[in-house]
């Protein structure tokens, strides 16, 4: 900055110093000359009156005399400058300052300018310098006339002296005028650019800092004019460059962190797959790391050709693809892939893959096929059967009244199971709604297995079946009573139902940290070890046969699960084929 500054401040001196020497020498030369003028024309003035002198006493005689140079001393002696008598045809006759012989030596004066002018009849004059002398000498030429024409010219000269002391003087002068306009100018200058460098100094800073990034910083106006007006365009240059990279900033803030919380995995590449960039969720997706992955190949952090085949497929098509997968390497699942290609310029310059893992989807949605076809299957082998029989007996089967009673009993049974499948489902789904009620309560267990055993005891009665109610005795918990009720009561009617006669169903109950939990034992049947961590799927059923022959819907264990889960429990069974069943669940107390 300091050597632009001194550069303009140069300038400045120069262009002041030019400007007052230019005006300087025109001023002393106008001055020159009319002091040249004035000069001249007293010594022109002067000469003329000792030439008019001259010519007076000179006799038309004089001329050819001998004594002509005597005159001429005398009379250049009185009038006190150098007399040359010149004659009419140039011939110089006499001069004050040489003698007769001199003269002789002296060439003719006819066309010296002062002389030729003198010849004409007009008074002239000449300024210029003495070949002999070397001085500037002003001559001037008479013409001195006998009866009415030119007979000689009287030369005068005078040293212009005085003209030279006065140009000497005008030059010292100047040249003290010169020095002073270097001083001034130098001093305009400095106080002119000092005026400058002021409001230029904080332009320059705010432009470094602008320049280095600071947008937020703002030049200080207290100046005027051009530089005011330079300030404040900066400035508000600056204002602008400073909302705009607050909205892109904004922007980029956004958008990362939309990048990392995305649900779906998302990973950029360059044109050759090698990825730019992946969000968290993919990391998570294929268990990789950002870090470890940037500048390498697709196929190289995700080992399956499925995936980076659809990345090329995107950058060679230069269009959207999609696609689901089913991986088994690196990981399981399946994927659903959309790549599309990002453009700069026109050219393909990499590719943006979202990933989605739709494995849980797909196997919820196989669950409803496989719940519906379980459904339908359940519901259709009761109405076949009380179809069939409706029809034998329409056929006339009903005319057979031991046959016939035989058959309402099986459309009877049949009818119940369609009811029981129905009740089973319309508590499941109740049970699975949003809008489900848990009403909790204080619940003494003891208590109320008591009175829900009461209750069954003619279920029990008819098997043969005993209760042993061994939960101890002042344990309460907070829940639905009614729900809570339906847990039992499937739980005790299974050990019932998958015992021998005479069963011995003992429930008992610990106390957990913060829960309690209540467990169901039974000697009965028992359940294949293939088959336990099954029992609790809707439908399923570890002994189909027995199952629909005792009545059952294979949704008793779904509904005890999801209504002890959706008191914050969990449930869970053990059991040895022969030897009996232990199901127990807790609850939060
Ligand atoms: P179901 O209506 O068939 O009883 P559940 O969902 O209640 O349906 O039970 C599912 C299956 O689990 C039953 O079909 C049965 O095979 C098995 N199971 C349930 N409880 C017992 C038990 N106490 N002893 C042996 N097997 C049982």
């Amino acid at each position: 900055m300091d050597g632009l500054f001194k550069t303009f401040r140069s300038r400045l001196f120069l262009s002041y110093l030019t400007l007052s020497a230019a005006v300087l020498a025109a001023v002393f030369f106008l001055v020159y000359r009319s002091l040249e003028g004035t000069e001249l024309s007293a010594l022109k003035f002067k000469l003329s009156e000792e030439a008019s002198l001259v010519s007076a006493q000179l006799r038309s005689g004089d001329l050819a005399s001998p004594r002509i140079n005597e005159l001429a001393h005398s009379l250049g002696a009185k009038v006190r400058s150098r007399l040359t008598i010149i004659g009419a045809d140039g011939r110089v006759l006499a001069d004050s300052e040489l003698d007769a012989a001199g003269v002789k030596a002296m060439e003719n004066h006819r066309h010296r300018p002062e002389v030729a002018g003198a010849l004409g009849g007009e008074a002239s004059y000449d300024l210029r310098r003495s070949a002999t002398l070397g001085k500037v000498m002003l001559y001037a030429a008479y013409p001195v006339s006998f009866g009415g024409r030119t007979g000689a010219v009287a030369r005068l000269a005078v040293t212009a002296s005085q003209l030279d002391a006065t140009r000497l003087l005008l030059k010292k002068a100047l040249g003290a005028a010169l020095l002073l306009a270097l001083l001034l100018s130098f001093f305009l200058s400095l106080s002119v650019s000092a005026g400058f460098s002021r409001p230029f100094n904080k332009i320059v800073y705010g432009s470094k800092k602008f320049a280095a990034g600071d947008f937020s910083y703002r030049i200080q106006k207290d100046f005027h004019g051009e530089m005011g007006k330079l300030a404040e365009t900066l400035n508000s240059m600056a204002a602008a460059v400073e909302e705009n990279l607050r909205r892109v900033e904004t922007q980029s803030q956004q958008l990362s962190a939309a990048f990392a919380n995305m649900a779906e995995g998302v990973l950029m590449t360059g044109p050759d797959t090698r990825i730019t960039a992946l969000n968290p969720a993919l990391e998570k997706l294929f268990s990789v790391k950002e870090a470890d992955s940037l500048s390498r190949p697709l196929l190289e952090v995700i080992p399956n050709a499925g995936v980076s085949g659809i990345c090329a497929r995107a950058l060679s098509g230069r269009r959207p693809v999609s696609s689901e997968l089913e991986l088994s390497t690196p990981v399981r699942g399946i994927f659903s892939v959309n790549a599309s290609p990002l453009f700069s310029g026109g050219a393909v310059s990499g590719c943006l893959m979202v990933v989605h893992d739709v494995t849980e989807v797909r196997r919820l949605e196989a669950k409803r096929r496989d719940f519906v076809a379980n459904v339908s299957h359940e519901l259709k082998t009761p109405l076949t059967a009380i179809r069939g029989y409706v029809e034998t007996l329409l056929e006339g089967a009903i005319d057979d009244k031991p046959d016939a009673m035989e058959f309402l009993g099986v459309i009877h049974d049949q009818s119940r199971r369609l009811d029981n499948i129905v009740s089973d489902l319309l508590k499941l789904s109740s049970l699975e709604s949003c809008a489900v009620e848990v009403r909790k309560e204080d619940v003494a267990l003891r208590e109320f297995l008591d009175s829900l055993v009461q209750g069954l005891s003619s279920v029990f009665k008819a098997r043969h079946a005993a209760v042993l109610n061994n939960i101890p005795p002042g344990l309460v918990v907070k829940a639905d009573p009614e729900k809570l009720g339906q847990v039992f009561i499937n739980l005790l009617e299974n050990s019932v139902k998958f015992s021998p006669k005479d069963a011995a169903v003992e429930v008992s109950a610990q106390t957990l940290p913060g829960s309690v939990k209540v467990l169901v034992k039974d000697n009965g049947i028992g359940i294949p070890q293939e088959h336990l961590p099954r029992v609790f799927e809707r439908f399923y059923r570890a002994d189909k046969a027995r199952s629909r022959e005792m009545g059952g819907t294979g949704l008793g264990l779904s509904i005890v699960k999801h209504v002890v889960e959706l008191h914050g429990g969990t449930v869970g069974a053990e059991s040895a084929v022969g030897l009996g069943s232990v199901f127990w669940f807790t609850i939060p107390k």
